[in-house]
């Protein structure tokens, strides 16, 4: 049976810190269904459909890996893809309060579910979405930090 786990988030927008965690999920799983979150309480730069879309360009070479949106419970989009695993990223210290929160809570709504951790390449240790965003709303050059789909929606707006 093929292994599929989940890589869920908001992706707002997905940088090459989030591919390098795909990569190496890649490496422990036969399919990564990246779960692109509704989330419009977060208040997001860019709505789901343009999210979801910068996804699927940056893996459209990638036959292991689907994107899917979600809106409901993590655990729920696991069942809908037969998947037994749940894939982050670790940055740094700070990013494990919040994943230990999320994992916990996640094993208590399916313990059949495992989280698993990957953590990122050293060079984009430093990458988030809102630093993305920030740089990018001020001007700054982010061509090294992000794929060329939402280089190309940056540049656009
Ligand atoms: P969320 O809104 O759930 O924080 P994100 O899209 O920001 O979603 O992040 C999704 C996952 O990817 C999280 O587990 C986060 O820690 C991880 N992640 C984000 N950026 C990086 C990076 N540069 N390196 C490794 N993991 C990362």
């Amino acid at each position: 049976m093929k292994q599929t786990a989940i890589y869920p988030g908001t992706f707002d927008p997905i940088t090459l810190g989030h591919v390098d965690v795909v990569r190496r999920g890649l490496k422990l799983f036969d399919r990564i269904v990246i779960g692109v979150a509704d989330n419009p309480n977060k208040g997001p730069m860019f709505d789901v459909e343009a999210r979801f879309a910068m996804v699927c360009e940056t893996f459209i070479a990638e036959p292991n890996v689907e994107v899917a949106r979600f809106s409901g419970l993590l655990v729920d989009l696991a069942h809908g893809f037969q998947a037994h695993a749940i894939l982050r990223g670790l940055r740094a210290a700070s990013d494990f309060e919040y994943e230990f929160q999320m994992a916990t809570m996640n094993r208590r709504l399916d313990a059949a579910i495992e989280t698993a951790f990957v953590m990122a390449r050293e060079d984009y240790t430093f990458v988030s979405s809102r630093f993305i965003r920030e740089i990018s709303t001020m001007g700054g050059d982010v061509s090294a930090l992000v794929p060329a789909p939402v280089l190309l929606r940056l540049d656009g707006r």
